[in-house]
C-alpha cells in the first residue's frame, strides 16, 4: 500500500556562502577594487589567491579563473590551437555548454556514444579517434561518472589526442588516487551554483604546460598585465605569444573569487557530505529490482552532488508517469527522454546547429530511461531516506 509520504524541500536550494566568504566579499566591495588587475602594489587580489589555492589543491602549477566553465572549455580549445572546422570528440551525453564551447572555438562536435552507466563508449571513441585528422577529445565526467581513465589515456596516446577534461562534476573527485583534472592536457571546472563550489557563475582552467597556459591567460583577457598572474608561467613564455594571441575577454572578478576561496578550503568536507547522502539513497534504492544504479568501481572516487538511476525497459509513458508522480510527492527528477528539451538540456539531438548529427542509438536508449536528481547539501540524511522511500513507492506502483 502506498504511504503517500511527501517531501517538501527544494531540490535547487544550495547552502549559503560561508560567512568568511561573505565578509571578504563585503571588504572587496568596500575597497572598490573588483577587477582582478585592480590591485595595490604588491597586493595579491582574491582572484590571484583563488588561482594559487586551486592549483595547489589539484597539484598542478597553473590555474586561470574565468567567467564560466563553458568559457574555460572554449579557450582551452583556442589555446590548444584548434583550426576552423576541426572535429572535436565529445560525449553525446553532456551538458549543452560543452558542444557550445566547441562551436564557439570554431570546432565541430563529433559526438561519441554512451554506455548504460552514462560514460563515454570506449569502443565508439576508438573508432571515431582513428582518422588522422581527429586531434581533440573533450571528455565530460558527466554527472560525476568517471570512465576508465587508464583506457582513456591509452586511447589518447595511441591516437595522439589532445585531452581536455570537463570536470564540471568532478571537482574533488579522483580516479585511482589521482585527481580528476590531472589526466588531460587541460582541465576545466565550473563554479556555477549547482556545481561543487558556488559563485553563481565562474570557471577554472588548469594545466601544466607553459605555452598552453600563457595562451589561455591572454585569451581570457589579460591584456599586457599577464605578469600579475601567480599560478602562471614566466614572462619569457608570454613574450613569445603576447601579440598574436587574441583577447576573448572572460575574466573572473575579485568578488566571486572571495566567495569561492572559503568554499574551496571546505571542498573535501563537502564532498564527504555529498557522498554520505548518495550512500543513503543508493543503499535504499538498490533494493528495488526495477531500479538500476550503476556499479562504481573502486578506482572511481566520485563526488555525488547528484544521483542517477535507470528504469531499463520502461516506456516513455511510464517514465513520464514516474516523473509526474514523484513531483506530485515533492521529489523532482529530471528525465532526458522527453521529445521537447526542457530546462537544463543534455540531449544531443537538441543541438541542431551541429551538422549531420549522427544516429546514436545507444545514447538515445540510455537517455530514454535515465532519471537524474540533484542532491543539495541542504538535504539531511533523513531527507534522503524519505526521498528514496518515495521513489521506490512510485516506481513499484507505476513502472
Ligand atoms: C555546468 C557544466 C559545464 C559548464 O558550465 P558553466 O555553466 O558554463 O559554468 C560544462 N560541462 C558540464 C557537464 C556541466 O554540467
Amino acid at each position: 500500500m502506498t504511504n503517500k509520504k511527501k517531501f517538501t524541500q527544494s531540490f535547487t536550494q544550495q547552502e549559503s556562502i560561508p560567512e568568511l566568504g561573505i565578509e571578504t566579499a563585503i571588504e572587496v566591495m568596500r575597497s572598490g577594487r573588483l577587477h582582478r588587475y585592480n590591485t595595490l602594489p604588491d597586493e595579491l587580489g582574491e582572484t590571484d589567491l583563488l588561482e594559487i589555492e586551486f592549483a595547489e589543491y589539484l597539484g598542478v602549477p597553473y590555474c586561470l579563473a574565468c567567467s564560466s566553465g563553458g568559457y574555460a572549455l572554449h579557450i582551452a580549445l583556442r589555446a590548444a590551437g584548434i583550426e576552423h572546422g576541426e572535429l572535436v570528440l565529445c560525449n553525446a551525453f553532456t551538458l549543452a555548454p560543452v558542444a557550445g564551447a566547441i562551436h564557439n572555438s570554431g570546432g565541430v562536435p563529433l559526438l561519441v556514444e554512451s554506455t548504460d552507466d552514462y560514460c563515454i563508449d570506449l569502443a565508439d571513441l576508438e573508432a571515431k579517434a582513428a582518422p588522422k585528422d581527429v586531434r581533440f577529445l573533450m571528455l565530460s565526467h558527466m554527472r560525476g561518472h568517471i570512465v576508465d581513465m587508464d583506457r582513456i589515456m591509452e586511447i589518447c596516446k595511441e591516437h595522439g589526442l589532445f585531452l581536455i577534461e570537463d570536470c564540471a562534476h568532478t571537482m574533488g573527485a579522483s580516479w585511482n588516487g589521482k585527481k580528476s583534472g590531472t589526466f588531460g592536457d587541460i582541465a576545466c571546472f565550473s563554479t556555477q551554483t549547482y556545481k561543487h563550489i558556488n559563485s553563481g557563475e565562474g570557471g577554472l582552467l588548469t594545466c601544466s604546460d607553459d605555452q598552453l597556459m600563457a595562451k589561455a591567460i591572454i585569451h581570457s583577457g589579460s591584456y599586457m598585465l599577464f605578469e600579475n598572474h601567480q599560478a602562471a608561467p614566466s614572462k619569457a613564455v608570454f613574450d613569445q605569444i603576447r601579440l598574436d594571441t587574441p583577447n576573448y575577454s572572460g575574466r573572473m572578478d575579485n568578488l566571486r573569487a572571495a566567495i569561492l576561496r572559503p568554499q574551496l578550503a571546505d571542498l573535501d568536507t563537502q564532498c564527504g557530505r555529498w557522498n554520505a547522502r548518495y550512500e543513503v539513497l543508493a543503499s535504499a534504492l538498490e533494493k528495488c529490482k526495477k531500479i538500476t544504479i550503476p556499479e562504481r568501481v573502486k578506482e572511481e572516487q566520485f563526488v555525488a552532488s547528484s544521483f542517477q538511476l535507470s528504469l531499463f525497459g520502461s516506456s516513455p509513458e511510464t517514465m513520464q508517469k514516474v516523473v509526474a508522480e514523484c513531483q506530485e510527492r515533492g521529489v523532482t527528477l529530471k528525465w532526458f527522454g522527453a521529445d521537447e528539451p526542457q530546462g537544463y538540456t543534455s540531449r544531443y539531438d537538441s543541438w541542431q546547429y551541429i551538422q549531420d548529427i549522427p544516429e546514436l542509438s545507444k545514447t538515445t536508449l540510455m537517455l530514454s530511461t535515465l532519471l537524474d536528481m540533484r542532491i543539495p547539501l541542504t538535504f539531511s540524511l533523513e531527507d534522503c531516506s524519505l526521498i528514496a522511500d518515495i521513489i521506490i513507492d512510485v516506481v513499484e506502483t507505476y513502472a
